[in-house]
């Protein structure tokens, strides 16, 4: 039923559940969650153990393993993954608000995540096309009333307008 919740496609699940098969880590987690984790941390493999911590969250469905309600991506399909989630390239907070309707995880994810975005070159461009331009000054007009500003701006719950009226230098 928690697979079903998730806005996968049952094409994505089936990839999902192939690749979970000839993922070393996700095996060996998965004789874990069927056979009980070991008492120490000592015991457990090293590329189990960024699971440790939340080993009570774990379980397999459908040769899929999951940490609470969330789909834990095998290895090979997280790139993926990542490009779906950014398609559009949304910024971070939307990501996270997709990510949490789409209910995966893999240790590090977020972190993953902002380290993707910071590297996209489609966003690295538009950030550096967004810079402000700097500040530019007008002549100073002859007479009062010649040149006139306006600007709209938002404050406080408010839209403000704004006339400037360039002054007469002394
Ligand atoms: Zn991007």
């Amino acid at each position: 039923m928690v697979i079903r919740n998730t806005s996968m496609s049952d094409r994505n699940l089936e990839q999902i559940t192939e690749e979970t098969s000839k993922d070393g880590t996700l095996q060996t987690l998965t004789k874990l969650i069927i056979d009980s984790w070991p008492e120490d941390t000592n015991e457990v493999t090293k590329e189990v153990f960024e699971y440790w911590n939340f080993r009570d969250e774990l379980s397999n469905v459908n040769e899929i393993s999951l940490k609470g309600e969330k789909i834990i991506i095998p290895a090979s399909t997280r790139k993926n993954m990542l490009n779906k989630l950014h398609e559009g390239h949304l910024g971070i907070e939307k990501i996270k608000r997709k990510l949490a309707r789409d209910s995966i995880f893999w240790p590090g994810i977020n972190a993953q995540i902002t380290d993707f975005i910071s590297k996209c070159s489609v966003c690295l461009e538009s950030r550096r096309s967004n810079i402000k331009e700097p500040m530019a000054e007008s002549e100073t007009p002859e007479l009062p009333w010649m040149t006139v500003g306006t600007d709209i701006f938002y404050w406080n719950n408010n839209n403000y307008l704004i006339i400037d009226i360039l002054k007469l230098r002394n």
